[in-house]
């Protein structure tokens, strides 16, 4: 079966580098799934889990949002941060799902405030999602 090569990376370089058959991603549009030869594009993607299918395995890396880039031959995953389940301390998540919700219950004090919070919310349960948690 013909492959990809996919790169995932953030700020602080790269976090995964491989070559699938598919790619499947939540983009702010929806679910996108990318085989190769896909025509080039960018898409936004939300806080959510990027599927990396081969071999009949699928693997997941957790990002906080960013952008898709389908180029030919190669996509690249840029986001502000990005795991691998294995990379994830789920205790860490566990703590920001909780603080986020509880800045939500005691009532933000502006909307700045609370928008913080629900993406910070989003991020702990995607973590928490992509290990199994
Ligand atoms: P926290 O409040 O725990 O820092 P956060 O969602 O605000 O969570 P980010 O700003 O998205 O964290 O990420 C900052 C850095 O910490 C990134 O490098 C990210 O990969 C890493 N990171 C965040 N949460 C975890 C986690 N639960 N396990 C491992 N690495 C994490």
């Amino acid at each position: 079966m013909s492959t990809m090569k996919v790169s995932v990376v953030t700020p602080d370089g790269p976090v995964y580098e491989t070559d699938v058959e598919m790619i499947s991603v939540k983009a702010l549009s929806g679910e996108l799934g990318i085989l190769p030869g896909h025509i080039p594009m960018v898409a936004p993607l939300s806080i959510s889990a990027v599927r990396l299918k081969k071999d009949n395995e699928t693997h997941l890396v957790a990002v906080s949002g960013g952008f898709l880039e389908v180029r030919k031959g190669q996509v690249t995953i840029l986001a502000q941060s990005a795991e691998i389940p294995s990379e994830i301390d789920p205790e860490r998540a566990k703590a920001a799902k909780e603080r986020a919700e509880r800045r939500l219950k005691n009532g933000p004090k502006d909307n700045m405030d609370s928008k913080r919070a629900e993406l910070a919310l989003k991020r702990a349960i995607n973590r928490l999602n992509v290990t199994g948690m």
